[in-house]
C-alpha cells in the first residue's frame, strides 16, 4: 500500500511529499513535534498530545496554524488513510520557510505542517518488552529547555547511537550533579525496595511525557505509591525494577544499566503489570 503524508493541507504519496529548502525546521530546528501511539486504529491520548503541542508552539512563539480540533482531525485522517492499526503518528510544525536569517522573520509566516503515520510490528515490540531492554548512561549535553518538544534532537541521536553501539536500546542521560534526567526519547523510572515508583519531577530538564502523565492516573487508580524526585545512577543500579515510558513503547522494562542487571535481570513484576494495564488509563479517539 502506498503511504500517504499530510503536508500543508494536502495528502500526498510518500515519495512526492516535501517541504521548502529554506524551511526553518531544516536550517535552525525551529520546529516542534508530537508522536502519538496508535492502538487498534485508535489514537492514544490525543488531548494531552495536542495540549503539549500548543504549549511547545507558544514557548517558541509559533502561532497555532489551525485549531486543536483541526489538528486532531489531521492526525486521525492520516492514521486512517494509511490504514494503521498498530503504530505511530508523527506531527511536526515548523515556524515556516524564509530566507535564512536568525531572528524570527517579519510578517506572517505560514507554519509548515507535516503528518506521517507508520505501522509498528506489535509482536516484535511485545517480544522486546518480554525480554526487557538494556540502557547505557551518557552525559546529558542537551540545552536548558528540554521541556519543549523541539526537533533539535542531535544530542539524543548521538546518545542513542552510542547506546546502540554498546548493544543497548536506550540511553539514560545524566546531569552534571549525577542525577538521571530522562531517556534520550523516554522518561526514566525506578522502583525502590519498598515498591514505591520514582521518577524525576517535570521542569526545564525533562520532557513532560504524556505516557508518564497517564501512568500517574493509573497509579492513583490502583493506589500504587509513587514519588517525583531526582535519582542517581547508583540508586538506579540498586533498584528493584526499572522502566521507561514513551508513546512509542508505553511502559518498557529496563533489565540492565551499563551492563549491570537490575533486580534479577528480568522485567519486574510491577513493571509488567503496569504495562498490561496501561491502556486502562488512556484516552482513545478515532
Ligand atoms: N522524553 C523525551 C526526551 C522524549 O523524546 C520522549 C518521547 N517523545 C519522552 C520523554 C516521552 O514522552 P511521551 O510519553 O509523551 O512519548
Amino acid at each position: 500500500m502506498t503511504r500517504v503524508v499530510y503536508v500543508n493541507g494536502q495528502y500526498l504519496p510518500y515519495g512526492q511529499a516535501g517541504v521548502h529548502v529554506e524551511d526553518r525546521g531544516f536550517q535552525f530546528a525551529d520546529s516542534i513535534y508530537e508522536v502519538c501511539e496508535v492502538d487498534q486504529g485508535r489514537l492514544v491520548d490525543e488531548t494531552r498530545h495536542l495540549e503539549r503541542l500548543e504549549r511547545s508552539l507558544g514557548e517558541l512563539r509559533i502561532p497555532m496554524p489551525m485549531s486543536r480540533r483541526a489538528l486532531g482531525h489531521v492526525l486521525r485522517e492520516t492514521v486512517k488513510r494509511n490504514r494503521v492499526r498498530t503504530g505511530l503518528v508523527y506531527l511536526q510544525i515548523s515556524r515556516g520557510a524564509a530566507p535564512r536569517d536568525f531572528p524570527f522573520p517579519a510578517g506572517d509566516l505560514m507554519p509548515t505542517i507535516v503528518c506521517l503515520a507508520r505501522r509498528v510490528d506489535g509482536a516484535k515490540r511485545e517480544a522486546r518488552a518480554a525480554a526487557g531492554i538494556a540502557v547505557k548512561t551518557m552525559p546529558d549535553i542537551r540545552w536548558g529547555r528540554c521541556d519543549i518538544k523541539t526537533v533539535m534532537l542531535l544530542p539524543a541521536v548521538l546518545a542513542k547511537e552510542a547506546a546502540s553501539a554498546d548493544g543497548a536500546q536506550e540511553a539514560w542521560l545524566v546531569d552534571s550533579d549525577g542525577f538521571i534526567t530522562e531517556g534520550a526519547s523516554s522518561n526514566a523510572w525506578i522502583v525502590d525496595a519498598s515498591g514505591t515508583l520514582i521518577t524525576r519531577p517535570t521542569g526545564n530538564a525533562i520532557l513532560p511525557g504524556v505516557t508518564r502523565r497517564s501512568l500517574f492516573d493509573l497509579l492513583m487508580g490502583e493506589k500504587i505509591p509513587f514519588t517525583e524526585r531526582p535519582f542517581r545512577v547508583e540508586e538506579a543500579l540498586s533498584a528493584r525494577e526499572a522502566f521507561i515510558t514513551s508513546a512509542s513503547g508505553t511502559v518498557m522494562p529496563v533489565v540492565a544499566i551499563d551492563g549491570r542487571p537490575i533486580g534479577n535481570g528480568h522485567p519486574g513484576e510491577l513493571t509488567q503489570r503496569l504495562r498490561s494495564n496501561f491502556h486502562q488509563a488512556v484516552e482513545f479517539s478515532r
